[in-house]
Formats: structure tokens, C-alpha cells, sequence
């Protein structure tokens, strides 16, 4: 089975994964290194609230300020 960041195309290697591609964590597709971005969000832990970052494809960035 073929791997291709969702968001250029470019084919990846399964094994490879961490070192050149990583999966969004909202819509699940491999995403190349040059297009991952990492985003903050809340989580509620069971003592406290605590941000975990998480890498997240372009498509699934929050809206940019411009
Ligand atoms: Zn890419
Ligand atoms: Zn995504």
C-alpha cells in the first residue's frame, strides 16, 4: 500500500514513519516533515488541566490570523 503526505503528495515509506512523515492527529493522514505542523490543545487530566501537543496537517491548522 502506497503512503503520500495528504498534504503535497510526495511518497513516504511505512517504515520511515517519525523520521520523514508523522499522522495527523484529527484526520489520520501521513503528513511529510516540510508540511507537519504542531498545535497545543487542552486536555482535561484528572488533577489538572494540561496542553499536549500534537502534530496536525495543514488542512487541520486553526484558522490563521492574517
Ligand atoms: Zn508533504
Ligand atoms: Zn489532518
Amino acid at each position: 500500500m502506497d503512503i503520500v503526505c495528504g498534504t503535497c503528495g510526495r511518497e513516504l515509506r511505512a517504515e520511515d514513519e517519525e523520521k520523514t512523515w508523522r499522522e495527523c492527529r484529527i484526520c489520520k493522514k501521513p503528513v511529510c516533515l516540510d508540511d507537519i505542523h504542531y498545535i497545543g490543545v487542552w486536555r482535561r487530566g484528572l488533577y489538572r488541566d494540561y496542553v499536549e501537543v500534537i502534530p496536525v496537517c495543514e488542512n487541520d491548522m486553526p484558522r490563521k490570523r492574517r
